[in-house]
């Protein structure tokens, strides 16, 4: 398993390839929720989104292992930030997108140089492609969540916001795959367990909720929700068993509740955060966690939004 020093050494590799992000705060949120909330602004991060932290480790690491090539299958946040690192470390990328992949996030990763291959609809497609690819170039596929250097490359966040914030009571987290709680969860509980860490699902895409209520990885069919970094059917082998131990609660949000965040953060802190980034916000507001007078963090995870988009993430 991933350990507190595994998170350390990612924090050294990756220290001048990404921002550190600030911490907002906004008293409105306070006094709606009754609590000192802090915003650990990932949508500020290069490229948009953490995803940069936990693929410029997974990187780093492949181009000393000897990749001549790297491969990701994602359109998103993942695809962009391997094509980013994989560019500045003057290492060929080739990122496998869906055939109905938006105009937006092809563009994005053609601006880093990323090669775009288009293969299917599903992700079962598209990951035996990125590896095929791999192999035939003396390359390094990267997967998004469920690899130990993706996952300690997440967990900087967490010793990030340690420096930054004193005597937190509370983190709060969006769970896809997992990957981004999994790395902070190693980092906060090796350093201060007495923190609770609070993982949020959109009820959509529950997949991990029923997990551990099942107490064994659970997929579930396609979904739609607008927060498409989550749409993950399940949770990873790797990050599974970290949530398994250390994960304090895990709340499920509405679509409604999401937009309503997704508005809130927009008009009222000026901040463009993407539903996804949005759903810690929406437990928030909605008053999932059920607690006052806390010091909570919670993370915005990105930022990435097709303008043309936003219509349809706003409330009825
Ligand atoms: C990928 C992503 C997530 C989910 O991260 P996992 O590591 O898959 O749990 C959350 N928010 C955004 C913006 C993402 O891009």
């Amino acid at each position: 398993m991933v350990n507190l020093d595994d998170v350390k050494r990612a924090r050294n590799e990756i220290a001048g390839m990404i921002h550190k992000t600030p911490v907002l705060t906004s008293s409105l949120l306070n006094g709606r929720t009754g609590n000192q909330i802090y915003l650990k602004s990932e949508h500020l991060q290069k490229t948009g989104s953490f995803k940069i932290r936990g693929a410029a480790n997974a990187v780093k690491q492949a181009v000393k292992e000897g990749a001549e090539f790297i491969t990701a299958a994602s359109s998103g946040n993942h695809g962009q930030a391997v094509a980013y690192i994989a560019d500045q470390l003057g290492v060929p990328a080739a990122i496998v997108v869906p055939e109905d992949a938006n105009r937006a996030k092809v563009s994005a990763i053609e601006g880093y140089n990323g090669k775009v291959i288009y293969c299917g609809l599903t992700s079962a497609e598209r990951i035996p492609k990125a590896t095929q690819l791999a192999e035939e170039n003396n390359g390094i596929y990267i997967p998004p969540y469920d690899h130990p250097h993706v996952i300690a490359g997440q967990g900087t966040l967490g010793l990030e916001l340690l420096e930054q914030v004193a005597d937190l009571d509370i983190i709060v987290v969006p769970i896809g795959g997992g990957g981004l709680i999994s790395g902070i969860l190693i980092a906060i509980k090796g350093i201060n367990p007495d923190i609770r860490v609070i993982g949020v699902e959109p009820d959509t895409a529950n997949d991990t909720y029923l997990s551990l209520a099942n107490k064994h990885i659970t997929a579930i069919s396609r979904t739609s929700t607008i927060a498409d970094g989550l749409r993950t059917s399940q949770p990873g082998q790797l990050t599974f068993p970290i949530l398994q131990e250390y994960l304090d609660d895990l709340v499920l949000v509405t679509e409604e509740e999401i937009k309503e965040a997704f508005q809130f953060m927009l008009e009222r802190t000026k901040q463009l955060v993407e539903p996804s980034g949005a759903a810690a916000v929406a437990a928030m507001l909605a008053g999932e966690l059920g607690v006052h007078g806390k010091k909570i963090a919670i993370v915005l995870s990105g930022g990435n939004v097709d303008l043309k988009q936003i219509q349809t993430f706003l409330p009825e």
